[in-house]
């Protein structure tokens, strides 16, 4: 297992433009970042990796996109209102808010003042919808994108023409009032979540458990991140939510620790059957060849995307000791990488030229980057911090033979290449790294 100093990696993450404190001028704001150029395009290509596994490549799920802002009466239904809460602890002395699960002893850690009993905190963000802020107004901001899959099962059943079994999968923001928020972005206040849920008959509940945990572990394996810094962790009785017959998580090893990326958990027909109690509508499922009406089961899968970014990051952050200093590179996944070819020329004479590959290679659909500011070794040290898997130098050579030089970030190997099988090249490479 790999250890190394995380901090190198947050500010490795300023440094390239991956992700910035929100707010950094005034200060920052605790709990909230921004992603900058490059971490945008990570993201971007994480969620689409995503998309495209549990989507687009199958006949048997399908999006939707709902609002953040739903109805409170979702909130009453799920039990967010009454139970999503972590009892928290204050100092008497210094104010500072604790989960009280972070307390060992009876004082302060901070400043060893007294602390008040454990109070039961809410974690989502209140807000009021239109000009009167009383409580008749009070609405949350969503601290998870799964309720609104729920309460548009029927719609989705009616348009779509899916039959149990079916998915139903959305990405977007989430917002947790988390007491603590630490780690960078592993424990935030806004986050983004990839999350599937999975109507089955309630005889087939064990069947398709196993199948989506599996399925969920090999995803982590195609966003590049090692099988070994992974694991899986089935919940204990005492530790289940309410709502959940069963949950396994999916784990990765950071240098703090063993921590959740993902819960992939069998909800029986918790939800469905709250909504059908608390909206009066009927939410059943009537199976044609059967003739039977039954509340389906859910199976589902909730990633965080910020997580997983934070991930594919650590696992691909190494400094590796060459004979005359370290390098620091980003060994990542030409399928998640934002940069996947930067181009040189060798020389400024040769700077049209270097442009007008990249350009190309641009237009084929690749992820390029230009760069000619700086010797080529600075140039190389450059993109290794960004990810980029393969650089390109244009020199004096390509004029004559049509061929460029090709750099492998990984083995910092380099092979001579026709231009004229570039794309193709390029592409067989992705595939074998
Ligand atoms: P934790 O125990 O870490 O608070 P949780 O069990 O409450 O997490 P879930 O409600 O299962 O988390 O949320 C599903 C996923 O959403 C998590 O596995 C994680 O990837 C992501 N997630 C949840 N809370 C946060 C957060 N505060 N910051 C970033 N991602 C989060």
């Amino acid at each position: 297992m790999k250890e190394f100093d995380f901090n190198q990696l947050i500010s490795l993450c300023k440094r390239r433009g991956f992700i910035f404190q929100d707010s950094e001028i005034y200060g920052g704001i605790n709990g909230f970042w921004d992603y900058g150029p490059l971490g945008v395009e990570l993201k971007r290509n994480i969620r689409e990796l995503w998309w495209m596994e549990m989507v687009t490549k199958r006949n048997d799920v399908v999006g939707m996109d709902s609002s953040i802002i739903n109805h409170p009466k979702t909130w009453e239904a799920s039990g967010h209102v009454e139970s999503f809460t972590d009892p928290m602890i204050d100092c008497k002395n210094c104010k500072k808010r604790f989960r009280a699960d972070e307390i060992t002893g009876d004082k302060c850690p901070e400043c060893d003042g007294e602390l008040t009993e454990a109070k039961q905190f809410n974690l989502m963000f209140r807000t009021h919808i239109g000009a009167s802020a009383d409580s008749s107004s009070e609405a949350f901001l969503r601290p998870e994108t799964a309720q609104a899959i729920f309460t548009n099962f029927k719609n989705v059943l009616d348009t779509s023409r899916q039959k149990v079994p079916f998915g139903i999968a959305q990405t977007g923001k989430s917002f947790r009032n988390e007491i603590n928020p630490r780690n960078f972005t592993f424990r935030s206040r806004e986050f983004e979540q990839m999350e599937m849920e999975f109507f089955v008959h309630p005889s087939e509940r064990e069947k398709w458990f196993e199948y989506w945990v599996e399925s969920r572990l090999d995803w982590y394996a195609k966003a590049g991140i090692k099988k070994e810094n992974l694991k899986l962790r089935e919940h204990s009785k005492e530790e289940l939510a309410h709502y959940s017959a069963r949950t396994i998580d999916v784990e990765y090893y950071f240098p703090f620790g063993w921590q959740e990326l993902e819960g992939i958990a069998d909800r029986g027909d918790f939800d469905l059957s709250r909504h059908i109690e608390h909206s009066g509508k009927d939410l059943s499922y009537f199976d044609p060849f059967t003739q039977e009406k039954f509340v389906p089961y859910v199976i589902e899968t909730s990633a965080g995307l910020d997580r997983t970014l934070l991930t594919v990051l650590a696992d691909a952050y190494d400094e590796e000791k060459l004979e005359e200093e370290t390098r620091t590179v980003l060994h990542l996944s030409p399928s998640v990488a934002p940069i996947q070819v930067a181009v040189f020329p060798l020389h400024k004479k040769l700077k049209e030229n270097a442009e007008k590959l990249e350009s190309d290679l641009r237009k084929q659909g690749l992820r390029t980057f230009y760069d000619d500011r700086g010797a080529i070794g600075r140039l190389y040290r450059r993109q290794d911090e960004a990810g980029t898997p393969f650089c390109l130098t244009f020199d004096f050579d390509s004029l004559e033979d049509n061929a460029v030089t090709v750099r492998n970030r990984d083995t910092m190997q380099q092979e001579r290449v026709n231009i004229s099988q570039l794309t193709d090249h390029l592409r067989n490479l992705f595939k074998n790294s």
